[in-house]
This record gives structure tokens, sequence and C-alpha cells, in this order.
């Protein structure tokens, strides 16, 4: 089984390169057979010098005109070469330490140029462009290019061979037998890995990912529909009584909550006091206000005489959380004692933490997913939240049971996801929708522009900062190896410390950082001590900063849609009229038709339709949404319809052979059971 032998086992890997791997998470033949491309490189369509985006990579052809000489600065050599397209728009070629090409540009010649546009003053720029015939590029044009998400001293090339590799010396079994296939419209799956990989053709890997994203579809939905079977007839090992305190909490709060708020707390009260054990989904656009929801229920579970504890999946979201309902406790006089149990503790305090939980003395937990993952003991854990989080496996789910006895679940989310899929992929799980935003928030003004905007940006962020407001300036994640252009947060944040009065004051904010550092951080900038934040995505979940009134998203268009309305829930939190900037390198129609969607509405739920609509099915290389859909390969935005699809293929086996007991269903029932291990830790059920 391919999923037991080691990488090693391939020829030329040795100990050394499979350390390498296995920080990519690839320690099994299966890992590595599994590890998609992160996308493919295509040599787009020639275009003329008017339709040339700026930023981006493009091909123009022309003639060439002239060719400068050879020019040397601070050692570096350097030469031009000027080029007119076909419809006599020049452009120029900037070509730099090499100058042994220029003899390879020679005027008069019609080419194919491709190197990275930029726009100097008025004129066209292609960086280090790379020349062929007309011909060359053509052929060219027809393949694809596999890109994978790669670590330092590993190479590409080096995954690919061992791709490559694998897929001969151990050819994989398929798990669908020919008339399943034929009825689904389904490639073998060796055929589908080897294309994934190999694409020969932009059709074949079209058939391939249909494959392999119908594969993952139908294990997720079938281990959720076995599970679910399960969990529904769980009895309720913690039954509750309704608890005065609640509504006494609600009537003394400053506002009132919304109908939606309302909805989801009755129906988690009657949950909790029903004969059953609570599944239950709270799906409610960022800002609408979970947050209270889930402490009501902490509150309801606490005077019941257990414990509960709430999971977020960051420390400084978990942090945040004990921040605000410590605030909470003092001043509504609360019957809870909190603890915060988070990784980057000391090992004095964790011990501390971890004397309250075990002699029942806490009665709310507050942490990150450790508190499940670990050692902790409970007295009598009788609710677990999740806030912003992926969902519970059965794996979880028997790790909490073991603790003592099942306990009631909840999961709060904020992904926006058209309410048809979200059927689909929470169908083990109650859902409370909460669609509506309380009612005295402004909504926020958006802006799409091109990065020449950045300047009046500055400008205006200035003025907030100095009418006492917070901003974020979001970067996108910078890979290794990947494009340099990408603004990285460190250099940013420097560079902006030039660029504004030094007066305002700068930090940045990056996945790699220590959580304490990143705690610390989020804790000045929640104190207001920080004016302007420079961060990654780290920030992308929860956060609540009331004052932070700005958020500017630089290359906007690497982010998906429904990841760009939840960064922007980090804004228009408070009283004060909030601001949105998206800029975008790309000035592309589609790119900006595609952001423009973030201007004409703030309902996130509206925006992954639209999201969905305009991708169509079948896109190959969509930019894939973040969050709680850890898929290998599906995305449920661009495989909605793959998705929609088995999900109707479980269905009728599970009505053939609802115990997967028949023969026919063996292959089946064997990966399921691997699908189960590989799946369970990353999210699934
Ligand atoms: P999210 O759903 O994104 O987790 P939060 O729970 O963090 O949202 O709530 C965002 C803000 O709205 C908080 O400051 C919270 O106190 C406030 N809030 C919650 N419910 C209401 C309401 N019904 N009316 C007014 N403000 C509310
Ligand atoms: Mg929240």
């Amino acid at each position: 089984m391919t999923d037991q032998m080691a990488i090693t086992d391939l020829k030329g890997i040795g100990a050394k390169t499979a350390a390498l791997f296995s920080k990519l998470g690839i320690q099994t033949i299966r890992d590595l057979i599994v590890y998609y491309p992160r996308t493919y490189l295509t040599y787009p369509e020639p275009v003329t010098v008017r339709g040339a985006g700026t930023g981006v990579m493009v091909a123009i052809r022309g003639n060439i005109a002239s060719v400068s000489g050879v020019r040397y600065f601070n050692r570096k050599s350097f030469f031009e070469v000027v080029v007119a397209d076909p419809e006599g728009e020049r452009f120029t070629l900037s070509i730099f330490n090499q100058p042994y090409l220029k003899k390879a540009f020679v005027s008069g010649t019609f080419a194919v140029f491709y190197g990275r546009a930029v726009r100097k003053g008025k004129g066209l720029m292609l960086e280090q462009p790379k020349k062929y015939t007309p011909a060359e590029y053509e052929a060219l044009q027809r393949e694809l290019h596999s890109v994978y998400p790669l670590t330092k001293g590993l190479s590409g090339n080096t995954v690919s061979k061992a791709v490559l590799q694998a897929l001969e010396a151990f050819p994989v079994a398929d798990c669908f037998d020919p008339e399943f296939r034929s009825e689904h419209r389904l490639i073998s799956r060796q055929e589908a890995l080897r294309t994934v990989h190999f694409p020969d053709s932009e059709e074949h890997l079209r058939e391939a990912r249909r494959r392999l994203s119908f594969e993952e579809f139908f294990f997720f939905l079938l281990i959720m529909h076995r599970s679910k079977a399960l969990i529904q007839n769980e009895p309720n090992a913690f039954p509750m009584i309704e608890v005065a305190h609640c509504d006494r909490l609600m009537e003394r709060l400053p506002f009132a909550l919304t109908a939606g708020q309302k909805k989801a707390w009755k129906e988690i009260r009657s949950d909790l006091t029903g004969p059953n054990c609570m599944n239950r989904l709270i799906q409610g656009d960022v800002g609408s206000g979970k947050t209270i929801i889930a402490f009501l229920a902490l509150l309801m579970c606490a005077v019941n005489g257990y414990q509960g504890a709430l999971m977020a999946p960051t420390e400084v979201l978990a942090a945040q959380h004990m921040e605000s309902l410590q605030r909470m406790i003092e001043t509504y006089d609360l019957p809870l004692k909190p603890v915060l149990l988070l990784g980057s503790m000391t090992a004095v305090a964790k011990r501390e933490a971890n004397q309250l939980i075990a002699s029942g003395e806490a009665n709310v937990i507050i942490g990150t997913h450790a508190l499940i993952q670990t050692k902790v003991e409970y007295s009598s854990l009788g609710l677990v939240i999740t806030d912003e989080q992926h969902r519970f496996g059965v794996r979880q789910r028997q790790t909490l049971a073991q603790k003592g006895g099942q306990p009631h679940i909840l999961v709060m989310s904020a992904t926006p996801i058209p309410r048809t899929l979200a059927m689909v992929l929470y169908g083990d799980l109650k859902t409370s929708v909460i669609r509506e935003l309380p009612a005295e928030r402004l909504p926020i003004k958006n802006c799409v522009v091109g990065t020449g905007y950045r300047p009046s940006a500055y400008a205006f962020m200035e003025k907030q900062i100095a009418a006492g407001r917070q901003v974020y300036i979001i970067c996108p994640q910078v890979e290794s190896g990947e494009d340099e252009s990408l603004t990285d947060v460190v250099s940013y944040a420097e560079e902006l410390k030039s660029t504004f009065p030094a007066t305002v004051r700068i930090e940045y904010l990056h996945g790699r950082m220590t959580p304490a550092v990143k705690n610390s951080i989020m804790d000045r900038f929640s104190k207001g001590d920080i004016d302007l934040l420079v961060s990654t995505t780290v920030i992308e979940v929860g956060i609540n900063v009331p004052n932070a009134t700005v958020m500017m998203v630089e290359n906007a268009e690497r982010f998906g849609l429904a990841q760009l309305h939840q960064l922007r829930g980090r804004v228009g939190r408070g009283k004060e009229q909030s601001y949105c900037i998206f800029l975008s390198a790309k000035e592309d129609e589609k790119t900006m038709k595609r952001l423009e969607i973030l201007n004409t509405t703030n309902d996130g739920f509206e925006i992954a339709s639209k999201d969905l609509q305009l991708r169509g099915p079948g896109e190959l290389f969509g930019v894939r949404q973040s969050g709680e859909f850890a898929f290998e390969i599906a995305d449920v935005f661009a495989d909605a319809q793959e998705l929609s699809e088995a999900s109707d293929a479980v269905e009728a086996l599970l009505t053939a052979d609802p115990l997967l007991k028949m023969e026919s269903s063996a292959a089946i029932l064997a990966e399921a059971g691997a699908y189960g291990k590989y799946h369970l830790d990353l999210q699934t059920l």
C-alpha cells in the first residue's frame, strides 16, 4: 500500500532529500502522488501594446526597430531593444546582466517577446524578456508546466522526478469500477494522477481534475454520511435546564440581539435541553455577532454545572476572546471562572491552568485546538465551541468522548458559501443562520483600484490616523521561490516608515512569527498602541478592533473573493465609517470585474454566489479559497458541479448498500479508510 511506503523507497531519495520532503508534509508515496501542483504555468495569448496589462507576464509580437549599445551601471550590464507591435505601437525590452544576448536581437526580426510588463512614464517595457519565433511560441502555448509549492533546497524538478518515478513504480488501483466510472464520466485514477502532474493538454487536465475532485468529494461525503448516522442519535450526555442568568445578561447588554441572533440562541437552548447531543453550526457573516451567542451558551453550560471550551484558530483570537469574556464577567457579574490555555504559555502557567481545569474550578476554558489534541484533563466537559474553525473529525469527536462523555458541539463559521453548497458540506450538522448585521453599523465603503492609487490611499490613511483611527494593510503570503514583485510584509513595513510621518506607529505581523510575538503585537494593536499594522492573512479571522477603520489589501487579485470579504470584516466593526481599498496589480478586465463584486455588495453569501457564477464550472486555475474546506484538489466553488454529482452518487450507493457490506463496495470501503486517515487531521468530519 502506497500509504504505508516511505518515499525513501524511491531511487535517489536519501535521508537528506526525505527531510526536505517531510517539510512539505510528504512522508509516504501516497503523500507524494497526491502532492498536486499549486498551479500550472501557461504561456498567454499574445497581446498588443495597448492591450497589455501591467505587473503581469505578457507576450507581444513585433518587429525589432532598434537595439541600444550595452551600458554598465554599478558593474551591471544593461541594454534596450525597441520593438514595434502590429499596430505600430512601440515598446521597449530591457535586458540586464546578459550582454551576450545582444547579438540575438537583430533589427527587422519579427518575433514574440515574453516578459513582465511595466509602465514607465507613458511607455510599456518588458523586463528580462524571452524571445521566440512565432512557431516556437505556439508550441509553448500548448504546454502546461506544473508549479509545486516548494521549500528551500528542494526544486520543482526534484519533486517532478520523484512523482514520475512513484507513479511508474507503483501504479495505483482504482476504487471505482469501470461501470461507475463510465456512469460518472470519470477517467481512471492512474491516468488522472499522471495527468494532473504531467498534463499533456488543458482538456485532459480538466478531466483529471474532475476525476480527482469528484473522488475527494465522494469520500468526504461518504464519511460524513456514516458519521451523521452515528452522531444524530447520540444521547444528551450533558442535559441542561434553562437558566435565568442568560435572560438577565441579554437584558443588560447595551444592544438588543438581532432576530438572527435570537433565533440561533433559541435553537441552541432547545438542543442543550433536548434528548440528543447538540451538533450545530452557526453560519453568520463577519460581524454578525456570533461571539455573544457563544458566551451565552458557555454561561448556560456553566450554571448547569458543566465546563465549556471555546476554541479559536489562533492564539491571538483566543486571547482576545478571553479578554472580552473577562470584561463581561466584571461588567455583569457572571458566575464564570475562565482560564486561558495556550501553547505559548510557560510550563508553570500551563500547569496552573491544567489544575484549574482538572479540578473543575475553571468552568470556561479558552484556547486553540490544543485543547482537544493534548492531554488536557477535564472534570466535566459538556460543551465545545469552535470559532471560525473547520469542522470536527470523527477522530476529534472520539478524543472528546474519551475525555468523559460526548459533549455538545457548536461550530461557528463566517465562511460565505452559497446555501446549496452549505447544505451538502454541512449535511451532518443542524444549521442556524444569522443573516443580518446589527442595525447601527454603517456599511463599509469600498474601492477597487490599480496600484497607481497607492499614494492617495496613503494620504487618506494618514488623515484617518491623525483623527485617531487605526489602519490595516494586508499583503499576500510570499512563498519562497515565488515572484519577488509580490510584497512581503517586513520590507513593506520598513518602507512605510519612511513614507509616513515619524509619529505614526507602524508594526508588522506574519505567520512565521512566534505566537508570543504575534499575541503581543495584536494586543498592542487592540489597545491602540499601534496605528498601522502591515500583516499577512494571519489576521483574517475573528479579530475585533472596532477602532480600525481602514483596510488596504495589496495584490487583491491574489485572493479569493470570499477571503477578501472575510478580511474586510476586520473593519466596519464600530460606529465610525470604515473603508476598504483593494489594490490590484493586475488591471485586466476579468480581474477587475471579479473584484468589483466586492464593491457592489457587503453580503458574504451573495458574494460567494456571484463569484461562483462568474468563475463558472470547470475553471482550472481559479484562485483557491482558503478556509475551512482544506480539500487537496477540489474547490467547493470551482468544482460545485462535481460536488453535487458526488453527493448524488453517495446517496445512491448508500441506498443500495447502506452498510457497505456488498462485495462491490469493498474497494470503496477500503479507500474510505485510507481517505479517512488522510483527511481527518486536516479537517473533514
Ligand atoms: P463575528 O460574528 O464576526 O464573530 P462579533 O461577535 O465579533 O462578530 O461581533 C462584532 C461586534 O458587534 C462586537 O463588538 C459585538 O459586541 C457587536 N455586537 C454583537 N451583537 C450585536 C448587536 N445585536 N447589536 C450591536 N452590536 C452587536
Ligand atoms: Mg468572531
